[in-house]
């Protein structure tokens, strides 16, 4: 007999706590056990996770569990990694635990299995003749191989088979039947590495830790780390690799299935849940080594993790808007240290956060600063758009970008041009009375598209642009502002010859459009690439010669002190897609401050440059890294009711940091986007020393002193504010 330490899944935050059961008598119970339990004063059975095990308790009042179901879905460890997380992110047990389930658990997800016929008795008597014998026949050459529906389908009445089925002479057998993706996949063969890659791997290996890997793009970063993941296998060690969902594209895919084979797991939110349960289990059940995946995939159940490699390590996706609000890379961290196993973060434009911890030597520098192909760096041109109006030509090309497009069309190389905003106009308005049309849920104004719709880009509100103003009637509406729409009717317009592809949110919907016009620009069938943010990694063209940079600054102008480090990246990342292979690439980026020193540094290549004008200015600002912050956003339909609501958060929040001279407190204030779906947002922003133990103290007492029917979301190193 003993006692369970169980988190209840009751779904309410004040609950957040390990209650103890009683474990029945015969009943098999461990640490990971899904069981149910009764709950609360009417002892309503609720879901619960075995969380410990506890050999003693005071018996009174204590509870029995009700029932267990077979297996256990974690372990020891994993309760260790949700201890940290719940310490630095504030969340509860069950928004932990819940990372380490495969998805649909809770709602009764389960193996997918099919009902296979075999060959059992030899046929005799009335049954040995037509159909039976062919029907017989067949299952006897491919045992297994069929199921009822194929048989039918050959021309079989399915009454002749339930015949043979009942006579015995043909088994029906349920089995298991795996959803995972079985295609073939074309080796990928390793390169020899070049004497920097052979230099990475060998100091990755030598010693375990955190090592950061700047190379710039396509010094064949990718390439050491599969060696790495190799040399790993070898210690039968198992390994994760963690890339940005956009950059897991069908050609990053195929690269690591066709080097890897079966040991592999594909790891992504396009999977269905039915898809992501049968990989977790071939995780679990130690089928696969090696996985390859977005953020969720840190928590796949292996059970010897000697590797965790961060691709792209600077992309803000790696921090989870959702509760937990957990950065994969910090985690990731957290547990290669307890494990001693090897964390290798890797990116062209390593975030200021990290670069700094490696020139600081927290963690290992490794840097790979030549491309590992023939290609060298593509040439980078800024144009400044300012001088373009000033000559007269007002188009969204700048002369130089339409006279190297029109060489690049002539020579039968790709374009790829880049606007970080989908859709085709920012905003409209009325040239009459001013009129904007805005969302009506949102405080933001609608995105106009070619369809003639105008449409919220925060809640999917759409209306049909009218004829006439709504306030005014006058028919002078004008739209403004430029989205990839507007870049693609121009380009049609300006290049009539050129075949375009657009790849953005609006086109490429799911996975499977995504990878028709991937396809579609890679066998050449499209001369001019243009996208959003979905095309700045992972692409690999050999073709693509030249890339356009339509307006450099949209990422500039953001109220965010990471504006700066934002414009670099991008720039550096889309730059990247030039000039892959044999054929130099060319950079044109287009902008109405050329000077800014972010874009002069991303022309240059310049990353070093960039990273000790930023840090100073961050250290001088008293930013990241040299502070915390933390985000605490309320928001209610009730707009005077989430006023006064966060004005009393704001004064308890400064009678309580009286003192903590190592903490600034801005706000009460309305959010940037001070309205969402009808819901009204302020915030309060903390900068400073922010340890988890205040931290916590502080989402205590903003959850005390707030009412109700008030949302609150708290957020520590919020990566937009
Ligand atoms: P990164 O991840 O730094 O962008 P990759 O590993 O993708 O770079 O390499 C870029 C290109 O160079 C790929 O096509 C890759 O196959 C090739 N490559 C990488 N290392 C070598 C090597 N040692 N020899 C030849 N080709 C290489
Ligand atoms: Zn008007
Ligand atoms: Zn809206």
């Amino acid at each position: 007999m003993g006692f369970a330490g169980i988190v209840v899944n009751n779904e309410s935050q004040a609950m957040d706590r390990i209650f103890t059961y009683k474990i029945p008598e015969k009943m098999n119970i461990s640490v990971g056990s899904r069981v149910k339990v009764p709950f609360g004063a009417s002892n309503k059975r609720l879901d619960g996770f075995v969380v410990e095990m506890i050999p003693e308790a005071e018996v009174k009042g204590i509870k029995d569990i009700s029932s267990v179901f077979p297996g256990t879905l974690f372990d020891s460890w994993t309760v260790e990694v949700v201890e940290e997380m719940r310490k630095r992110y504030l969340c509860t047990y069950l928004e932990g635990i819940r990372l380490f389930i495969p998805v649909g658990t809770l709602k009764g997800a389960g193996f997918k299995t099919e009902e296979k016929l075999y060959p059992n008795l030899v046929l005799s008597g009335k049954l040995n003749k037509e159909p039976y014998a062919s029907i017989a026949d067949l299952i006897g050459k491919n045992p297994g191989k069929f199921i009822r529906a194929d048989i039918s389908r050959m021309g079989f009445s399915p009454s002749s088979l339930n015949t043979l089925i009942r006579h015995g002479v043909i088994e029906v057998s349920s089995v298991r039947s795996s959803r995972h993706d079985i295609r073939d996949y074309e080796n990928y063969e390793a390169p020899r590495l070049n004497q920097e890659q052979l230099i990475a791997s060998d100091t990755i290996m030598k010693k375990p830790g955190t090592y950061l890997v700047h190379g710039i793009t396509g010094s064949g970063k990718t390439e050491v780390f599969m060696d790495v993941i190799k040399r790993m296998l070898k210690e039968g060690k198992d390994s994760i690799v963690l890339v940005p969902e956009i950059s897991l594209t069908p050609q990053m895919i195929e690269r690591f299935k066709g080097r890897f084979g079966k040991d592999i797991s594909i790891f992504h939110s396009r999977l269905s849940e039915g898809e992501r349960f049968d990989e977790w289990h071939r995780v679990k059940n130690g089928e696969v080594k090696i996985a390859v995946g977005a953020r969720s995939a840190l928590f796949l159940p292996f059970r010897d993790l000697g590797l965790i490699v961060v691709d792209e390590e600077h992309e803000s996706s790696y921090k989870s808007e959702m509760n937990p609000k957990y950065s994969a890379v910090e985690m990731a961290e957290f547990m290669m240290d307890r494990k001693g196993g090897r964390l290798v973060l890797a990116s062209a434009t390593p975030s200021i956060n990290s670069y700094h911890r490696a020139v600081t030597g927290e963690i290992g520098l490794i840097t790979l600063d030549k491309r590992a192909t023939k290609g060298s760096l593509p040439e980078m041109t800024a144009v400044d758009m300012r001088e373009e109006l000033r000559a007269g030509n007002r188009s969204m090309f700048s002369r130089v970008l339409r006279g190297e497009i029109e060489k690049a069309l002539d020579s039968k190389e790709q374009v790829i041009l880049f606007l970080n905003r989908r859709g085709f106009s920012t905003f409209v308005s009325c040239r009459s009375c001013g009129h904007v049309f805005n969302c009506p849920n949102c405080s933001v104004s609608l995105t106009y598209h070619t369809s003639r719709d105008l449409s919220c880009h925060h809640c999917g509100y759409r209306q049909v642009l009218p004829e006439t103003c709504p306030a005014c009637s006058s028919r002078y509406i004008k739209q403004f502002g430029t989205g990839t729409e507007k870049v693609e009717e121009m380009v049609r317009k300006e290049f009539p010859g050129a075949r375009v592809v657009r790849m953005d949110r609006d086109t490429a919907k799911n996975k499977s459009d995504y990878e028709d016009m991937y396809n579609s620009f890679k066998n050449r069938e499209g001369d001019i690439l243009i996208g959003t943010q979905m095309i700045t990694k992972g692409l690999d063209f050999k073709n693509v010669t030249l890339v356009g940079i339509i307006a450099a600054d949209l990422s500039l102008n953001l109220p965010d002190f990471r504006a700066g480090e934002r414009t670099f990246q991008l720039i550096t990342q889309v730059a990247g897609r030039a000039g892959r292979h044999d054929k130099p690439g060319k950079v044109i980026i287009q902008s109405y401050t050329p000077e800014d020193p972010s874009i002069v540094n991303a022309k240059e290549h310049d990353y070093k440059g960039f990273y000790r004008r930023e840090i100073s200015a961050r250290e001088m600002m008293y930013n990241p890294p040299f502070s915390r912050i933390m985000s605490i956003v309320q928001s209610s339909v009730d707009e005077a009711l989430l006023i006064k609501n966060i004005q009393t958060v704001g004064a308890e929040l400064r009678k309580f940091l009286f003192g903590y001279d190592k903490i600034i407190m801005l706000g009460p204030s309305p959010c940037l986007i001070s309205k969402i779906k009808q819901n009204h947002r302020w915030q309060v922003l903390l900068k400073g020393e922010l340890d988890p133990d205040i931290a916590r103290r502080i989402k205590d007492l903003v959850l005390e002193k707030s009412v109700r029917d008030v949302r609150t979301s708290i957020d520590l190193d919020p990566t937009s504010m």
